[in-house]
């Protein structure tokens, strides 16, 4: 007979099997009193939407090293803050992170307020993050739904609706199962379980604390959840990017406007991005060179393919467009990962000139 799912058994688990995350409590140290701390907690939360864990382990790090406090963060420059994200992409994430560090450090003293419904008022912070932050940093028993949980919920339950449908049925098994006790370290657990355990391709269903109560299991067709409608094919957009470098090694860099993508960040200048190839002038008289290859790039919603041209001047070269940035200043890892690509390309070329 199938066993019904406890969150007992979860716990159980995760107080053995817990990831070490440098911004978690682990699950001992958070029965002996340790509390999370929110800024921690919030700041890793906002670099992982979207985002690995591996990835987001050393920006979490940097941050903390250079902005120890959310008074610190709020504190910054702008183009410090951008720059220390860059390559993390969604860059939104990084001016909401900024405003609501200065929210929080200004309307709310330095501290978080606790309920999803005051965290929600925050910039930049959503349904999933307000219901995580609730969770993880004040054991507040909010339901959070994330690709991992949906995944094992969708398993468990064995739940025939495609996503994005089926995330309200999802919400609710999931909701179900939250106990009201260690809310904030079960939260934590579904999802490691999600991702340890619970994988998208081959479940290890052998180690899971789950498994005598999972629908999916027992009917064997648990990779077969959740259930998803075909993806569409991304449209792909074309673009060019000018490179120019001066003889006294400074190069010719815009910031691109706060709204839209990459906002904020630095970038060549360059075209608009449209669904055919189009002209776009250069931002100064030079001798442009066209290399052959070109840079693609893949965003969420599209490809993108970037023409690139490469030119070295004079010092006294007039532009329209962009400032120099001298080159002890210019640091290619301040650039987002399409910017990048283009000077990964572009040097090489530069250097041969
Ligand atoms: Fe996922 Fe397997 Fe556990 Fe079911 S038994 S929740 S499919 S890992």
């Amino acid at each position: 007979m199938r066993e019904t799912v406890k969150p007992t058994d979860l716990l159980r688990w995760y107080d053995a099997n817990a990831r070490e995350l440098p911004w978690r409590v682990a699950p001992a140290d958070r029965l002996a009193g340790t509390t999370p701390d929110p800024y921690h907690v919030w700041l890793s939360e906002i670099m992982l939407q979207q985002t690995t864990v591996v990835t987001v382990k050393a920006y979490f790090l940097n941050f903390l090293q250079r902005w120890p406090t959310i008074a610190d963060l709020a504190a910054a420059q702008d183009a410090d803050v951008m720059a220390e994200w860059a390559g993390l992409g969604y860059y939104a994430r990084a001016r909401n992170l900024l405003k609501c560090a200065r929210v929080v450090t200004k309307e709310h003293g330095g501290q978080f307020p606790k309920t999803e419904k005051e965290l929600l008022r925050l910039p930049g912070i959503g349904p999933y993050t307000a219901a995580a932050i609730g969770a993880i940093a004040f054991d507040r028993p909010t339901t959070v739904l994330d690709g991992n949980v949906e995944r094992v919920m969708a398993r468990l339950y064995r739940v025939a609706d495609p996503l994005p449908a089926a995330k309200e049925t999802l919400r609710t098994h999931a909701a179900g199962l939250t106990p009201r006790n260690r809310t904030g370290d079960y939260a934590q657990a579904v999802m490691d379980l999600g991702a340890t355990v619970c994988t998208p391709r081959n479940p290890v269903c052998g180690l899971c604390p789950w498994r005598s109560g999972c629908r999916g299991y027992h009917k064997k067709d648990a990779q077969s959840y959740p259930r998803k409608l075909p993806k569409k094919a991304k449209p792909v957009r074309f673009g060019v990017a000018y490179v120019l470098i001066r003889d006294d090694g400074s190069v010719l860099l815009e910031r691109r406007p706060d709204k839209g993508l990459l906002g904020g960040m630095l970038g060549w200048p360059g075209s608009e991005w449209a669904e055919t190839p189009i002209d776009s002038p250069p931002p100064a008289p030079a001798d442009w060179q066209e290399l052959s290859e070109e840079v693609r790039h893949t965003f969420t919603h599209f490809h993108l393919r970037l023409q690139v041209h490469v030119a070295r001047a004079t010092k006294e070269i007039p532009h329209h467009r962009g400032e120099f940035l001298a080159r002890n200043r210019y640091r290619p890892a301040d650039l987002p990962t399409v910017m990048r690509k283009v000077w990964n390309l572009a040097q090489p070329a530069l250097e041969e000139e």
